[in-house]
């Protein structure tokens, strides 16, 4: 049994982030994205939709290498 649990960080604020597909099967679930873009071939999770649209003006600001 795999459980599909990824952990991210939004790339604008540093905030982290879970990501579940089985759910909420704990009590304590940290925050969820609250949205997401593609960029390149890759999708970024956003803590909320402000850091979303500072992301989708300038993506080269905020990708790491
Ligand atoms: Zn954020």
């Amino acid at each position: 049994m795999t459980e599909e649990h990824v952990e991210v960080k939004c790339p604008v604020c540093g905030r982290e982030m879970e990501i579940s597909k089985v759910g909420v099967l704990y009590g304590a679930v940290a925050a969820k994205p609250r949205a997401t873009s593609t960029h390149g071939d890759k999708t970024y999770y956003f803590c909320c939709k402000a850091c979303k649209k500072q992301f989708d003006e300038s993506p080269e600001k905020f990708i790491k290498g």
